[in-house]
């Protein structure tokens, strides 16, 4: 694994003082200017709102879906608050990639990198976005079904 994809923190136990720092940094930087004040996931992101966090760091974070689908169902996030696929600004690419590369670590930790795992963006309305706060389901542990939509 990449060094900088080492996880900082998983299941809540944050593992160095680096870790806690960036942590801390994390949360300040929501509350200060990137985050808004009615949404879920950001005041997961900052600490506000409980979650069971897997990952975090200065990008994303990533914690257990609330109402699981599958054995393994996280939920990625910018810390930013960008409500959707729509509103995303090339600045972001960056961001939207990393996310990528944390799922895939992430179903590596879980243990479902072989068996296979869906991830998943649904944007709008049609597509059942239900919190306007960009996200990515990684969902596995089960075979998925078919065919979607
Ligand atoms: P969407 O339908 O917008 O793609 O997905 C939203 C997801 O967020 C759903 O799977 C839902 O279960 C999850 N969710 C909604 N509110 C919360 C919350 O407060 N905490 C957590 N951990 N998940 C949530
Ligand atoms: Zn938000």
């Amino acid at each position: 694994m990449d060094a900088h994809l080492r996880p900082l923190m998983f299941s809540g136990r944050i593992s160095s003082v680096k870790a806690y720092a960036i942590h801390l940094f994390a949360r300040l930087a929501a509350l200060m200017n990137k985050m808004n004040p009615d949404c879920t996931f950001c005041k997961i992101v900052a600490g506000t709102s409980p979650a069971t966090i897997l990952y975090h760091d200065e990008q994303v974070t990533a914690f257990r879906d609330l109402h699981p689908v599958a054995p393994t169902h996280i939920l990625i996030v910018p810390n930013k608050h960008i409500e959707s696929v729509n509103e995303l600004e090339p600045a972001d690419e960056v961001t939207v990639g990393h996310i990528f590369s944390v799922s895939r670590m992430l179903a590596e930790h879980e243990g479902i990198d072989s068996s296979g795992y869906r991830i998943i963006n649904n944007t709008g309305v049609h597509g059942g976005q239900t919190v306007f706060h960009m996200h990515f389901h990684l969902i596995g542990g089960q075979r998925m079904k078919h065919p979607m939509g």
